[in-house]
């Protein structure tokens, strides 16, 4: 290359739309309430807000966080806190696809954004089985659930659509892809230690606010 044709800065890459801007101020109100707070019923009732706020509209999860699998539901981080004091998940349920019977250990909010989800809490029997606690619930867009070693922790998620993929979003109170917790045999009751991952090596880009950064400058 001509040292002399060459521009003096690098060339503006072109900007894209901000479409990723309600996870951004999702993420940094979650960053502020755990800052405030450790305190679980808080997180819940101001987390539950907050989420309910996010998935109000569904236009901004990244495609690459939606893509369903023929075989396995797919959990996607979205944002994990450098403190893993919360993390960000996107659930995609092909047809058909369910949970086994699991726990957290941690608390949790499930926040439906496309489709439906069928929720099941089970509880434990005096003689170590688990059955159904209560009746199943649909969770329909917009809806919140939580869990929690306090308000209750085991249950089984399930797409309740039967033709399509359902998505939904998921806040936790850790980087939930690296706790250790359970999937149960419900007829015995028995734990099986889980570590779940999480289904991709990529995050969303919450970061580049550069349009509007130009946009402002230009109109300065
Ligand atoms: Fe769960």
């Amino acid at each position: 290359m001509n040292d002399k044709t060459a521009p003096a800065t690098a060339p503006a890459v072109a900007a894209a739309p901000d479409t990723i801007a309600p996870l951004r101020e999702f993420v940094i109100a979650m960053t502020r309430l755990v800052e405030r707070t450790r305190d679980e019923p808080a997180l819940l009732a101001q987390g539950r807000a907050l989420l309910e706020k996010l998935i109000a509209r569904d236009d901004w999860l990244p495609e690459f966080c939606a893509q369903p699998d023929p075989q396995f539901y797919r959990q996607y981080l979205l944002h994990a806190d450098p403190l893993e004091r919360f993390s960000v998940v996107s659930f995609v349920w092909g047809p058909g696809q369910r949970t086994p019977v699991h726990d957290h250990t941690v608390w949790g909010l499930v926040g439906m954004l496309r489709g439906a989800e069928l929720c099941q809490r089970w509880k434990r029997e005096p003689d170590g089985r688990l059955v159904p606690d209560g009746p199943e619930l649909t969770l329909s867009p917009g809806e919140v659930d939580a869990v929690s070693p306090t308000v209750g922790d085991v249950h089984v998620v399930a797409n309740a659509l039967a033709d399509r993929p359902s998505i939904s979003i998921h806040v936790y109170g850790a980087n939930i892809g690296a706790v250790r917790r359970h999937v149960f045999d419900p007829a015995t009751g028995s734990p099986k230690d889980f570590v779940s991952g999480y289904s991709s090596d990529r995050v969303p880009n919450l970061w580049d606010r550069s349009a509007a950064v130009r946009a402002a400058a230009a109109g300065r």
